[in-house]
């Protein structure tokens, strides 16, 4: 019986990985061999005169060249920004600006299948992800900011909410368009103007939202998008016309803003790393966990700062639901992210293929035993194989420092306080996930584990009115939802 059981599972394995490629077309992502700044509604040089290439992380293939702006282009944008502010998007009635935001909304939605194929392209993740999830929630972005735009009094009553000025945001490449929408939706929508700056590794779809942005007749300066690296990032913390910095990253650069703006009146909103843990008592449905588990780890291959990168299984289904994470991770299909089939996508970029590498060899020196999927890669581009690390202790590295890849530390545990206490034991506290079936204790793991999100036998669900942010080095401040208008007024 168990012998003709996992012949079964082989075969439904096989013919998963057979399955005929099903790539999307590229025809529909109109990509210009060179990308300059969007700034006070116009494509302007930089004034550094330099450019870097973005690359297509599944192949290595160049796909553009995009300007690099020094400390001038910075300026220019921020005072582009502060003149618009003053002249034209703080005297905007609020229902104009809805107008605005709806406007944005509807024409990521018309370009919904360009977006997504340059996303994927330039960023690696597969194309489900980008065109299911991605795009259609950062037009949901603006649609729900749009509806507040003109309702600040019914979400603050009693307060007199009004906007901040010139808001510099910096935004990370796990999610383009979608960190993107949620910076500039509520800033918008709540009479700020925009500097924003995309990662170096992932700038195309934000430079394709100033195109949108330009089109849909937003007034110029009052979004202003300039590509760049860290420096870049840095001019704009440091320029003392901004009244509020937005950043999603690492932790470590968000230490570096948290420095930069101390003693200034720079209001922040800092959205960092993670180590969030997935929890599974021996009453929860397992197949359904075990699901829960893949997609908050292995699709868009662990770049999520929210990502269950930990997994807790109580001891008495710890080898149940071993053996059936192993099999579940042997039918994921990595490789090409056009195609419609891939679960797991390439590495955004070398220098990320090299981090996971190098946590692959201390998780292995630690002592935890590695477990990876046989599957093929591709030769060429960055990829990496679904990994899991048993036998794991507290204390070692790939169980307390973010990897930011296809990786999880699995650890077992016997009562609920001493799961509480190994989930909480981390520096950072952004997400974590539940499955039980029990509402009790649903109820005790949301009340005692310290993290920003907790999901109950679902993982990694979002929504523009649920907001979003974490505790300790996780960062501070909320996005989405009210909560995200909040950080965009003074009340
Ligand atoms: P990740 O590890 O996710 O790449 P980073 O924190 O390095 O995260 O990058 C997130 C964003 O912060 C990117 O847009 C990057 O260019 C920018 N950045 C990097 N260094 C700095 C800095 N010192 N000041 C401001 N922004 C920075």
């Amino acid at each position: 019986m168990a012998a003709k059981k996992v012949n079964t599972i082989k075969l439904k394995f096989e013919s998963a990985r057979n399955l005929a490629p099903a790539p999307e077309s590229k025809s529909v992502a109109k990509i210009e061999e060179r990308y300059e700044l969007f700034i006070n509604g116009k494509f302007e040089k930089p004034s550094s005169k330099k450019y870097f290439d973005t690359i297509n992380p599944a192949n290595e293939e160049k796909l553009s060249s995009v300007a690099d702006a020094n400390a001038t282009d910075v300026n220019k944008a921020v005072v582009a920004a502060r003149n618009a502010y003053e002249k034209v998007w703080k005297k905007t009635s609020p229902k104009e600006r809805a107008k605005y935001i709806y406007r944005i909304a509807r024409m990521i939605q018309e370009r919904a299948r360009e977006l997504a194929v340059i996303e994927t392209l330039d960023g690696g993740k597969p194309i489900r992800e980008s065109r299911d999830f991605d795009v259609p929630t950062a037009a949901n972005h603006f649609f729900y900011y749009a509806g507040w735009a003109d309702k600040l009094e019914y979400a603050f009553p009693n307060r007199s909410p009004q906007p901040l000025g010139v808001a510099g945001q910096i935004i990370p490449w796990n999610f383009p368009l979608l960190m993107a929408a949620w910076k500039i939706a509520p800033a918008l929508a709540t009479g700020n103007t925009i500097v924003l700056k995309p990662a170096e590794t992932t700038s195309l779809t934000a430079l394709k939202l100033a195109e949108i942005i330009q089109e849909a007749d937003l007034p110029p300066g009052v979004v202003n998008i300039i590509t760049g690296a860290g420096s870049t990032g840095a001019a704009i913390v440091n320029h003392p016309d901004i009244n509020k910095i937005a950043f999603t990253g690492s932790t470590d650069v968000g230490k570096i803003i948290q420095k930069a703006i101390a003693g200034s009146n720079k209001k922040a909103t800092l959205e960092l790393g993670g180590k969030a843990a997935n929890i599974i008592f021996d009453d929860a449905p397992l197949d359904q966990a075990v699901e829960g588990v893949i997609n908050g780890i292995f699709f868009n291959q662990g770049h999520v700062c929210c990502a269950g990168s930990r997994l807790f299984v109580q001891e008495s289904v710890y080898k149940v639901v071993l053996q059936k994470l192993k099999d579940r991770i042997e039918s994921l299909i990595v490789g090409d992210p056009l195609d419609k089939n891939t679960d797991i996508g390439a590495i955004n970029s070398k220098q990320q293929l090299e981090v996971i590498n190098k946590y692959l060899k201390i998780g292995q020196q630690e002592g935890a035993e590695m477990f990876q999927s046989s599957c093929a890669i591709p030769k060429k581009g960055f990829y990496c194989r679904p990994t899991i690390f048993t036998n794991v202790a507290q204390s070692n590295r790939i169980a307390q420092e973010e990897i930011f890849g296809p990786v999880l530390a699995i650890q077992t545990f016997r009562t609920e306080d001493e799961v509480i206490e190994k989930a909480n034991n981390t520096p950072f506290g952004l997400s974590a996930g539940v499955w039980t079936d029990k509402g009790s204790k649903i109820f005790n793991m949301t009340s005692k584990i310290r993290a920003g999100v907790i999901w109950a036998n679902t993982y990694n669900k979002f929504d523009p009115t649920s907001p979003f942010g974490g505790y300790k080095e996780s960062g501070y401040g909320r996005e989405g939802g009210l909560h995200g208008l909040g950080a965009y007024l003074k009340l």
